[in-house]
């Protein structure tokens, strides 16, 4: 039987261990011998498993300087406030949400990200 294959890396250059067991595992499927190390080969699966959608990003959305309605201090929200309705910093938003009882507003639409 076939021994271990000393392989080097084309991403990192590295000498990786191709196993008689991956050999013969990579010769059932069909599949030529590896050109990377497994370090290298799975972080390029998480690089085309992560990047799926591909151009469309929304790092804006991460965090938008508004002035609270309710204390009046500039805080951050992770959305962008639509400009019809107030914006509260955390500790406010808590409070409206905690101390609102029965009364109005009921369906608090948009998105539902809190
Ligand atoms: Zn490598
Ligand atoms: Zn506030």
């Amino acid at each position: 039987m076939a021994g271990d294959l000393q392989l080097i890396c084309s991403d990192c250059g590295r000498e990786f261990t191709f196993t008689s067991q991956d050999q013969a595992f990579f010769r059932e499927r069909g599949y030529s011998a590896p050109k990377r190390c497994k370090p290298c080969r799975s972080a390029k699966k998480n690089e085309q498993g992560g990047g799926g959608g591909g151009g469309g990003y929304r790092a804006q959305a991460q965090g938008t300087s508004v002035i609270c309605s309710g204390c009046g201090q500039q805080t951050t929200v992770p959305f962008e406030p639509r400009g019809d309705r107030p914006v509260y910093c955390r500790d406010c938003y808590q409070a409206q949400k905690g101390g609102a009882g029965g009364g109005g507003g009921g369906g608090r639409g948009g998105r539902g990200r809190y």
